[in-house]
């Protein structure tokens, strides 16, 4: 049974009508707070003041700011054990954050199970099928099988998380090489999109995804995402060029990681907004546990990067993943 969906835009915009206020569109909230940790934290309490019996101008203000900025996180591990003691609560508050679509990256056969169980109960969640890069050490035939066979439910919108991670074994290259090809044959085959994970193993990685693809103009443009981008202008190009787009995350909010000026130069219509929650929590969080109602602050980095508002982040980056998972 689906129980609190997280498509919540028809119900926020009639209680924006009931309290009299139209959604007028507005600056980015950056302009007036350029710390957006301040803001998010406003629109929670904001939320947080829900059961105090009438509804503040705040919370009136929490839910036009809501209603014009959709946001889609389109990378979170919900399914593991770090959200185990409040899944509901975090549903919420990403709902709360104006986060109407969450996609639940795969890492083995049996996240995907949990996946699509989460799928089960809560609206507005996605779930994708693959073998993480560092499953493939051990991984067997049958449990590839089983990714195929997987894709065929149609709550897995995508194959993901595949790619290559040089970062912690570079023992079994091959074997992951191998497996990342059949990864790509596999969403070629079922034209589903498909998300890449690289750690340190970007000239690799793409050098295969190039070869895959060839000169074939299937689903250009829409192939998918290289999540967790934090290359350089010259890679973002490439992705775009062998038909990706980069998934943003919390790294755009750190000092030094050389990621913001980096975005500058990327098209708005090239990027997907991430959490890649339980990990990479964006300022001022960094450092603790991420969850999808972040991505928000990810996006307000990234409109105030780009000089363009936080409605327009969020209108053009949850077109483009709408347009690539083919949700709605
Ligand atoms: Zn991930």
């Amino acid at each position: 049974m689906k129980t609190r969906p997280i498509g919540s835009e028809r119900k926020t915009l009639s209680a924006i009508i009931r309290h009299g206020r139209r959604p007028v569109r507005r600056p980015a909230t950056f302009t007036k707070q350029p710390d957006p940790g301040r803001e998010i934290g406003r629109v929670a309490a904001a939320w947080g003041s829900r059961s105090s019996g009438r509804r503040s101008q705040t919370h009136v203000d929490a839910l036009i700011l809501s209603a014009l900025a959709m946001l889609i996180d389109t990378h979170a591990h919900l399914y593991l054990d770090k959200f185990e003691d409040d899944l509901e609560a975090a549903v919420d508050r990403a709902r709360e954050a104006g986060v109407t679509r969450i996609l639940l990256p795969a890492i083995d056969v049996p996240s995907i199970h949990r996946a699509l169980g989460l799928c089960e109960r809560f609206d507005g969640l996605y779930a994708m099928a693959a073998l993480h890069p560092t499953e493939t050490k051990e991984a067997a035939t049958t449990d590839f099988d089983a990714v195929a066979a997987l894709c065929d439910d149609p709550n897995v919108v995508a194959v993901g998380e595949s790619g290559l991670d040089y970062y912690w074994d570079r023992s079994f290259d091959d074997r992951q090489q191998e497996f990342l090809r059949l990864h790509i044959r596999l969403a070629m085959d079922r034209k589903l999109p498909i998300v890449f994970h690289n750690r340190e193993a970007f000239d690799d990685l793409i050098r295969i995804v190039e070869e895959e693809w060839g000169d074939s103009k299937e689903m250009a443009g829409r192939r998918g995402v290289f999540h967790c981008f934090t290359g350089t202008p010259e890679e973002a190009a490439r992705i775009a060029r062998a038909g990706f787009v980069v998934g943003i995350g919390g790294i755009v909010t750190f000092k030094n990681a050389g990621l913001a000026e980096c975005v500058r130069s990327i098209p708005l219509d090239r990027i997907v907004l991430e959490t890649d929650a339980p990990w990479l929590a964006p300022a001022p969080h960094r450092g603790k546990r991420n969850e999808p109602a972040y991505v928000r602050l990810v996006a307000e980095r990234l409109a105030l990067e780009k000089g363009v508002s936080l409605e327009e982040v969020a209108e053009v980056t949850s077109r483009t993943a709408r347009e690539i998972f083919g949700i709605g």
